[in-house]
């Protein structure tokens, strides 16, 4: 299998995985491109084969409208502790033309329209469809079409925790970049493999998430992908939700075996599990903001598990 950002066919081998959250079958060798040092899971889905993947294997929480909440404006000392302006949506200014790819259940899309945006949302879950009814946001369900939109619509499009999921990363850049005006820009936030987390946790690490996660961006590869699509990095910085590492610290401890889904990660947690000592120990240091102080030093290091890209349309 050829590198999915440069066509390359030089790669080293890095780790094998298998499904530690939902108990999907199989092995995933993850490979390294040594030409542009993009890290991509050999597999064989196609966009069809991957819909089913996910229809059977990733779980939908429920969703009742009642308590539908838009996302908050984040800002202050609380926010900047938390790492909440890991997201995409909270760079994106008043009043502009706005699509959010992946928008979830639409709380992002709230956000913008109260701040006086136009904005549109994709998403593949089709939970969004009630949401969209109820508050009348401008949701297209399945996957980003470009051809649903006119050229240079847009100023900006966000894909948060996105683009790792896709089959051809270029592809659907090379679509957003088609909708975008001359200076608009994409946001995008994805997991940052050469981080301390990946480094320190190895095969442990939460966000290698085999098989869904297809994609580990370098910034050399993210520069290649984004020229491929006639776009420009602006920006490269790591910031990251303090959370992630009490999620780290119980993956680690409730690591499942192959074929079984995480007592951690399942929809229906494990009570039993839960309940371990070594867990209630964790969410006090938790509670305790030692996973934040730990979270901001990575982060301010530029080693942080998550990396937001800005990237701008010639
Ligand atoms: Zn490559």
């Amino acid at each position: 299998m050829n590198c999915p950002v440069c066509s390359r066919q030089v790669y080293k081998a890095c780790m094998s995985f298998y499904d530690d959250r939902y108990g999907y079958p199989g092995e995933f060798s993850l490979v390294q491109c040594s030409a542009c040092n993009h890290r991509y899971l050999k597999h064989e889905f196609t966009p069809d084969s991957i819909k089913a993947l996910y229809t059977s294997y990733y779980p939908r929480s429920s969703f009742s409208l009642e308590r539908f909440r838009p996302r908050k404006e984040v800002r202050g000392f609380k926010a900047w502790l938390n790492g909440s302006r890991r997201s995409a949506y909270c760079w994106i200014p008043p009043k502009v033309r706005v699509l959010d790819i992946g928008c979830g259940f639409g709380e992002s899309l709230a956000y913008h329209a109260a701040r006086g945006c136009d904005a549109y949302g994709v998403e593949v879950d089709e939970n969004i469809k009630r949401v969209a009814e109820r508050f009348g946001f401008k949701v297209h369900v399945g996957t980003f079409e470009p051809n649903d939109y006119s050229p240079v619509f847009f100023d900006y499009v966000t894909m948060d925790q996105v683009l790792e999921h896709v089959v051809d990363p270029v592809e659907t850049l090379r679509g957003v970049e088609q909708i975008l005006r001359p200076g608009g820009k994409v946001i995008i936030s994805t997991p940052n493999s050469s981080g301390w987390g990946a480094h320190l946790f190895g095969r442990r690490w939460i966000n290698w998430h085999a098989p869904y996660h297809l994609h580990h961006f370098s910034v050399q590869s993210m520069g290649l992908a984004a020229e491929k699509a006639g776009l420009a990095v602006e920006q490269v910085r790591t910031i990251t939700m303090s959370e992630w590492l009490l999620y780290q610290w119980i993956h680690v401890v409730l690591f499942p075996k192959p074929g079984e889904p995480s007592a951690f990660w399942a929809l229906e947690k494990s009570k039993a599990d839960l309940d371990k000592i070594w867990i209630k120990a964790m969410t006090l240091v938790h509670h305790l903001k030692i996973n934040h102080l730990i979270t901001r030093m990575f982060d301010q290091l530029g080693v942080g598990d998550n990396r937001l890209f800005v990237l701008i349309k010639k």
